[in-house]
């Protein structure tokens, strides 16, 4: 059995990740292909407790915070995103341990260290990087969810987030500005991937 595609689609909070993401899903289908679409952090016991810490990140040092993550990550791979590679699936993750690199490493932890913690983690054959200004993203999310920023989104935060993400140079990763309709956003994510559908063929 061919080795199925691994796609994360990465970027700062209020970009379009889980917008696009049900969007290339469908059309992948459309195609054919069979795919796993999942995200991070995950409904496990360790997600949950990230998810907690969304609203009063002073709980756990910065150090737990992130042993919580690489755990959730250790479980998703093993439990979701390996069986459906080895299954010569499509498995389209929202956020993946790129996102662990940006937001830790902004808040005080080594970006390259972290990286260097996932060496366990499949690499993904691509990282979808939605880019878009901390600005156009805290319009997006204030003026559309209706929500007041949680602490993973604070203005000062996400521009730290935003350089580390510009300055990470793995060759997997593929910039999507993000501040266009959310039509021409997909056209280019379609585009972006389909040198992989190409290498892959239609076996899935
Ligand atoms: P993320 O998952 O990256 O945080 P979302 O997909 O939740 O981002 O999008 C954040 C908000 O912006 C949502 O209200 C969504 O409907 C809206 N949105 C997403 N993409 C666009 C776009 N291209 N143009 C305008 N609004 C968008
Ligand atoms: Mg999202």
């Amino acid at each position: 059995m061919k080795r199925g595609v691994l796609i994360a689609f990465e970027g700062i909070d209020g970009t379009g990740k889980s917008t696009q993401l049900p969007l290339l899903a469908a059309y992948l289908r459309s195609l054919g292909h069979t795919v796993v679409e999942t995200r991070e952090p995950t409904e496990g016991e360790y997600g949950r407790r990230i998810r907690a810490l969304y609203t009063d990140r002073g709980q756990v040092s910065l150090e737990e915070e992130l042993e919580l993550f690489i755990q959730d990550r250790k479980e998703h791979i093993q439990n979701c995103i390996e069986p459906a590679l080895q299954a010569g699936q499509i498995v389209l993750t929202d956020r993946y341990y790129f996102s662990t690199a940006a937001y830790q490493g902004a808040a005080g932890l080594d970006a390259q260290a972290i990286f260097r913690r996932h060496a366990f983690a499949p690499e993904p054959d691509r990282v979808l990087l939605l880019t878009q200004t901390p600005a156009e993203s805290v319009q997006r999310i204030q003026g559309r969810r209706g929500e007041e920023l949680n602490d993973f989104e604070q203005l000062d935060q996400l521009e730290k987030v935003a350089n580390l993400f510009a300055s990470f140079s793995q060759d997997c990763i593929v910039r999507i500005p993000a501040a266009k309709s959310i039509e021409q956003v997909q056209m280019e994510i379609r585009e972006a991937i389909s040198p992989l559908l190409a290498e892959h063929g239609g076996a899935c």
